[in-house]
């Protein structure tokens, strides 16, 4: 069952109050901030799935939509236990303001299943799948809300939609999801392109330090679709990467981990710690003394009670809301470069758009397209937040904001919503 969020970490209410401060500083009216603080639509589904044991268990799952004044609404469906109508909603802001800092001509969604599918069986997970989008057939598709994958869905959960959707409308949908695997449409270098963006934020970050990438120690929080390829990329770059964390646990070796062995290791859900002594706790990494810290796993991992210890030098935040705004301050104030989710984690929306276009087009790129144009788009939305940043004087979270949402409060405002 999800838990409730203790009201100063309820993810929808700071963000609520960030978009306020981005759209006052961009000179917006209040209508402007009534209208684009909500998502325009949200809906509640229940989904019976027939359980192995014989048993039906019903799932409840969301699926917001926040403007599509930009275009068709776009963001992926998490399968998780914490999963609430808050988190959906503000993620399904943040899909929006990533998509306006990357420029894609989409607004924000966002799905959820409250679920847990570690405990769950191939077929009882394709079941949920396939439940999930005859529950919201009525107000997805290609060009009105666009899903992906999220934290615990992938290529085989987009495929099994893609397929539970073709099959309601009774013709070939590949653009209707993105993130599928490559024999059904998906695109090269998809997989890994979550991690590529976090990587040139990296590199970004660090040329702004003045440090080296080579001998550079990372820490990487999470274990999954971006943190494990992040690792990696890290690894390959020459960076040492001290410390690495999943749900069980972390793992710290202050001469670099072996990551190689720890990818070859780990199962499908990014667990692996289990099959090591776990050295530190997963409060204990997030202080550990380095160069760069990567939050690459939930929302809420850095709070006022950690802000002060943290002794990275910079953040680079690959998971969706990983820092409290309170923490956002006390980072700040302590001269830590932090990169905001909305910005850091584009890689992945934004080959999704590449994806989506290559089905349109029914023609398809190579991977050095992908990751080139990839590269191109991260850099140019970095120079934009931090030009703000600098020239605006706020903190790089406000100035994220105010780049992403611009886009979206002049799309309204040609429209005449307010
Ligand atoms: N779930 C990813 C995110 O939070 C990707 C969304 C997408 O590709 O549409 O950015």
């Amino acid at each position: 069952m999800s838990t409730p969020t203790p009201e100063k970490h309820d993810v929808l209410l700071s963000t609520q109050i960030v978009i306020e401060q981005a759209l006052k500083k961009l000179g917006y009216s209040d209508s402007m901030v009534e209208l684009l603080k909500e998502p325009m639509r949200i809906l509640t589904v229940r989904i019976p799935v027939r359980m192995d044991d014989g048993n039906t268990r019903v799932f409840t799952g969301y699926r917001a939509q926040h403007n599509d004044a930009v275009g068709p609404t776009k963001g992926g469906v998490r399968f998780h236990p914490d999963v609430n109508e808050h988190e959906v909603k503000a993620l399904s802001i943040w899909m929006s303001l990533k998509c306006g800092i990357a420029d894609l001509p989409y607004g924000g969604g966002k799905g959820g299943v409250i679920c847990d599918p570690r405990k769950m069986s191939f077929r009882e997970l394709e079941l949920l799948s396939r439940g999930y989008v005859r529950a919201v057939s009525q107000i997805v598709g290609p060009n009105k809300d666009i899903p992906a994958p999220d934290v615990m869905t992938n290529s085989q959960i987009m495929a099994w939609m893609m397929d539970e959707y073709s099959r309601i409308r009774e013709f070939d949908s590949p653009g209707f999801i993105t993130g599928k695997p490559l024999v059904l449409g998906g695109s090269r270098g998809r997989e890994t392109a979550t991690a590529r963006g976090v990587a040139i934020m990296i590199h970004e970050a660090l040329r702004t330090k003045g440090i080296e990438l080579k001998g550079a120690r990372v820490v990487v929080q999470g274990f999954g679709n971006a943190g494990s390829y992040l690792a990696k990329f890290m690894h390959d770059a020459g960076a040492v990467v001290i410390g690495i964390s999943d749900v069980n646990g972390a793992l710290y070796n202050k001469e670099g981990l072996d990551i190689p062995d720890l990818l070859d290791k780990r199962d499908s859900f990014g667990t692996v710690t289990n099959l090591f002594k776990t050295t530190i706790s997963n409060e204990e990494l997030l202080e550990l003394d380095c160069d760069v810290l990567v939050p690459a796993a939930i929302e809420n991992q850095i709070t006022e009670m950690n802000a002060p210890k943290i002794k990275a030098r910079i953040i680079v935040e690959a998971a969706n809301g990983p820092t409290t705004l309170e923490a956002t301050r006390i980072v700040t104030e302590r001269g830590i470069l932090l990169i905001p989710d909305v910005l850091a984690s584009a890689g992945g929306v934004i080959v999704s758009y590449f994806e989506w276009v290559q089905n349109n087009q029914g023609y398809y790129w190579s991977e050095e397209e992908v990751d080139t144009k990839l590269e191109w788009m991260m850099r140019k939305g970095f120079r934009q937040v931090y030009e703000l940043h600098q020239s605006r004087g706020v903190n790089m979270r406000l100035a994220a904001y105010m780049s992403g949402v611009r886009k979206m409060a002049e799309a309204v405002r040609f429209r005449g919503w307010v």
